[in-house]
């Protein structure tokens, strides 16, 4: 399995791209969320970018799915012909449509590629290629999809945004890597995860390591290092705050 962050960041920080990560195995690749500035930084910073299977969207907040048309409109100038499959939650097959009429009109009709919209829930299966695809919904404050990718080398499961609930506990358990959104540095806020709350439910998971991302925007530009020294501090797993461009493993 490989990853790449092309962002960590959240809604409303200036300085880092919204957080996306694309995940690789046994020749299956996924977006997992593409932010308004995700898309680019995807196609900047990930090798062969046109090699994409799947965008998996948590939910629609615009730093999670505002990116989806530029990424479409790239594939259609490059002329790409290999089909594409969106998932995201219920409300994706009116959704992603209205998106792609208001940011380009009617480029959806003309793309060069067949582009499948499928409406995932919690609970549900779904297979992506040679990837394996599980949801849970984690608590937020719009309808929200934790993701697990299931591959032959192990599984990495990645929150959205969103409070840990029992059915993603559930659903995170024995994965390989654990992303969470951790929103703030310790404590329970609603809607939201922790640093220390996304740590422990990675160690509760099992995972061997966990990568924080989504930092609230003071919390990376004040206090980034405090809380990369706490991290690399932690027993049991390897637990760490990516930044944008990271692959991982890293080389
Ligand atoms: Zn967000
Ligand atoms: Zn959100």
């Amino acid at each position: 399995m490989r990853v790449w962050f092309a962002g960590v960041g959240e809604a409303c920080d200036p300085a880092e791209i919204n957080t996306s990560l694309a995940v690789e195995a046994g020749g299956t690749r996924l977006l997992l969320d593409c932010g308004f500035t995700a898309a680019a930084a995807y196609l900047r910073t990930v090798p062969q970018p046109e090699r994409l299977d799947a965008v998996v969207l948590s939910h629609f907040h615009g730093d999670h799915f505002f990116g989806l048309p530029a990424l479409l409109l790239q594939f259609e100038v490059n002329g790409r012909t290999a089909p594409l499959t969106i998932v995201g939650p219920e409300g994706l097959r009116r959704i992603v449509p209205a998106a792609m009429e208001l940011a380009f009109g009617s480029l959806l009709g003309d793309l060069p590629f067949p582009l499948r919209l499928v409406e995932a829930s919690a609970g549900m299966h779904l297979e992506e290629g040679s990837l394996a695809l599980t949801f849970a919904a984690p608590e937020h404050s719009a309808p929200c999809l934790s993701v697990r990718v299931d591959t032959a080398s192990g599984a990495l499961f990645y929150s959205g945004d969103g409070r840990p609930t029992p059915a993603t506990l559930e659903l995170a358990r024995g994965a390989h890597i654990v992303v969470h959104e951790s929103f703030e540095r310790s404590g329970t806020t609603p809607g939201h995860g922790s640093i220390a709350s996304s740590l422990a439910f990675a160690r509760a998971a099992g995972a061997s390591h966990f990568a924080a991302v989504h930092l609230r925007r003071e919390l990376r530009r004040d206090q980034a290092g405090i809380i990369r020294a706490e991290l690399a501090a932690a027993t049991g797993l390897h637990a760490w705050l990516p930044a944008s461009g990271e692959a991982w493993p890293p080389e």
